[in-house]
This record gives structure tokens, C-alpha cells and sequence, in this order.
């Protein structure tokens, strides 16, 4: 059966990869400098993607980044380290309640409105307080809609499955015209989906790029990793799309499809001249027809039964797989 199912994480393969920082404010006693400094250093290692602006922003302030010690970081939810002798946090809202932050200033509210333009709101704690929010965006990446129309029209089915928070996950599905989305979710729950999914009879690909998304990349009958992703990421999967762009994934449905067609067509080809070959060689035409099959002809249909497979299989390097035919 065919791939029929498709899960899509919203980092790099449906968005840019490339996030901005949109938004800065500052909670508490801390000046913005001290604890964007205090970010950008425990950012410093990290390879997320949201990493990015948040290094960025610090160093088009001129800020020096200080040493950090004990990093460690929670997939799916941010991450922590010593820096300065303080204890600095950065993620989401999970991970400030995993840490005991009081989060009671950052209300709905307070985050609505970054999240209705699809941005994501990272939060900062120092020493156990919070410090500062950080809203950053990844813009839908061009084409995006189109080639998920694209492979819609294939017969997928698309999920979306993102660690990210709800509101900004719900936005950018919504622009993408996905339905099927699942935030807030830890790797082990990306896992799920794909076995969930699998377990309801679908074959299932799945789209990652993070090391969040690799035990689900493995799991899955077709795991598609994002060249610009990480490594991890790219040895869990079956594929990588190299450039990381989703239209390459189009295509590989596309030349998949027309390959299994061209297999199909094949055995057609190689059954077709032994079903009609074999019983006239055994003589079911003799008593009838006094016909044989001279070795002669015999040889000839078996070389022509091979160049017809040959001649069919290499139309596919003519086969237009930039779009559906
Ligand atoms: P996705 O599944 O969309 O790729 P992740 O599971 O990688 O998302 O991350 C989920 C959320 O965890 C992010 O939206 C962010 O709030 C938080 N997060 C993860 N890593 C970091 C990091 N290095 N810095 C800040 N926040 C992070
Ligand atoms: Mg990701």
C-alpha cells in the first residue's frame, strides 16, 4: 500500500528555519542587556534553531557572552545552565514550571498576541525568577501551501505534530490549511502518533529535522529528515531531503509513484511473453495448430521480454516529477 499518511514537524521542513526575534520585554529587577546576555550565553551551544536570534540579538547589542558550566537541554521544552554563578533557564512555559519559575505574570493575554502572528514566546528565568520574554518568529517558508496542496492531491493526509505551543501551532496549521495538529508534544509523544497511526492501518511518512523528532523518524515506514536539521535527525531516517525543501519531498512521492507503476508495468512486460511463451513451447497449440515455438523465436521473445522492461524502466528518466502529472 502507499504512503498515506504524512507527519510534518513545523520547524524547518514547513517553516524557514531561519527565526526572527520580534518581540523582547523584561519582567522583574533584571536589566534587558543582563539577562539577554545571560540567554544568548546558555544559547550559545545550543543547535536549535530558536537558538539562532536569541545569539543573534545579543550580539548586534555588542554584549559579551560569559563562560557557562552544567548546560543541559530538555527536547521539547528549552534549556538551562550555569552562567556567572547564576542559574539561567530559557524555554517554554513547561519548562518554567518543570523549574518551580512562578509564570502567574505571563498571562494568556500577555502571550495572545504574539502567538496570533505564529510567533513562539520563549521565556528566560534567572535564579529562579522570571526575567524575560522573547517572542521569535519562523515565517511559512515560499511554495509551502502549494506543495502541500500538491501532495494532498496525492492522497495524503497531513498532520502536523510540533513541540511548540498551542496558539502559534493552531496559526501556522491554519495558514497551511492543516487541520490535523498536535502541539505541545514530547518526542516520545511524535512517537506515538506515527504508531498510533500504523496501528489504525496507515502507512505512515513522517518530516523532522530536530533531535526531538528522531525516535518518531525511526518508527515511521518512510522517515524523511531535513538536510539543514540535525545529524541525529538524518541517521534516524530512511531520506534526506538534502536542500530541506518540501517540494523535494513532493517530487520523491511523485518519482516513487511512477516507479512503482513502471515496476508494475514490468511484470506485466515479463509475464505477459512467458504466459503467452511457455504453454506454446510445452506444444498447447501442436495437436490443433501443429504449431512449436522454434528455440529461435523462444530466444528472441526473452530478450525482447528483457528490453521491453529495460525500455519501459527508463522512461521514468523522462518523467516529469516536478509537479503531478
Ligand atoms: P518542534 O517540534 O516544533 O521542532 P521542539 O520540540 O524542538 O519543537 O521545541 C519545542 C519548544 O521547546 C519550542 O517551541 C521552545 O519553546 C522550546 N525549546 C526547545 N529548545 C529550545 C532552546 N534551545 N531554546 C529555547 N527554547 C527551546
Ligand atoms: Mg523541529
Amino acid at each position: 500500500a502507499h504512503v498515506d499518511t504524512l507527519i510534518l514537524d513545523k520547524t524547518g521542513t514547513l517553516t524557514a528555519g531561519r527565526p526572527e526575534l520580534i518581540g523582547i520585554e523584561t519582567f522583574g529587577q533584571l536589566p534587558e542587556d543582563d539577562w539577554l546576555a545571560l540567554a544568548a550565553a546558555v544559547e550559545r551551544d545550543s543547535e536549535h534553531p530558536l537558538a539562532e536570534p536569541i545569539r543573534r540579538a545579543a550580539r548586534e547589542r555588542g554584549l559579551s557572552l560569559a563562560d557557562v558550566s552544567d548546560f543541559t537541554a530538555s527536547s521539547g521544552r528549552g534549556v538551562r545552565a550555569n552562567v556567572d554563578g547564576h542559574q539561567v533557564i530559557i524555554g517554554n512555559r513547561g519548562m518554567l514550571s518543570d523549574a518551580g519559575v512562578d509564570a502567574s505574570a505571563l498571562t494568556e493575554e500577555r502571550t495572545a498576541g504574539y502567538e496570533s502572528k505564529g510567533a513562539t514566546p520563549l521565556f528566560c528565568a534567572v535564579d529562579g525568577q522570571l526575567a524575560g520574554l522573547l517572542a521569535v518568529a519562523d515565517p511559512i517558508k515560499e511554495g509551502v501551501a502549494e506543495t502541500l496542496q500538491a501532495l494532498r492531491a496525492q492522497g495524503l493526509s497531513l498532520v502536523m505534530a510540533t513541540g511548540d505551543g498551542r496558539g502559534t501551532a493552531a496559526v501556522i496549521a491554519r495558514q497551511l490549511g492543516i487541520d490535523d495538529v498536535h502541539a505541545e508534544v514530547m518526542p516520545d509523544q511524535k512517537l506515538a502518533l506515527v504508531h498510533a497511526a500504523q496501528s489504525r492501518g496507515h502507512k505512515v511518512a513522517m518530516a523532522g529535522d530536530g533531535i526531538n523528532d528522531a525516535p518518531a523518524l525511526a518508527q515511521a515506514d518512510v522517515g524523511i529528515a531535513m538536510g539543514s536539521g540535525t545529524d541525529v535527525a538524518m541517521e534516524s531516517a530512511a531520506l534526506t531531503l538534502v536542500s530541506g525543501d518540501l517540494r523535494a519531498l513532493l517530487r520523491a512521492v511523485l518519482l516513487a509513484r511512477a516507479t512503482m507503476r513502471n515496476i508494475r508495468q514490468n511484470l506485466f512486460f515479463a509475464f505477459a511473453y512467458n504466459s503467452a511463451g511457455v504453454p506454446v513451447a510445452a506444444g498447447v497449440l501442436y495437436p490443433v495448430f501443429g504449431v512449436l515455438l522454434s528455440p529461435m523465436i523462444a530466444a528472441a521473445a526473452m530478450s525482447l521480454s528483457s528490453v521491453s522492461v529495460i525500455g519501459n524502466a527508463l522512461r521514468l528518466r523522462h518523467r516529469k516529477i516536478d509537479r503531478p502529472a
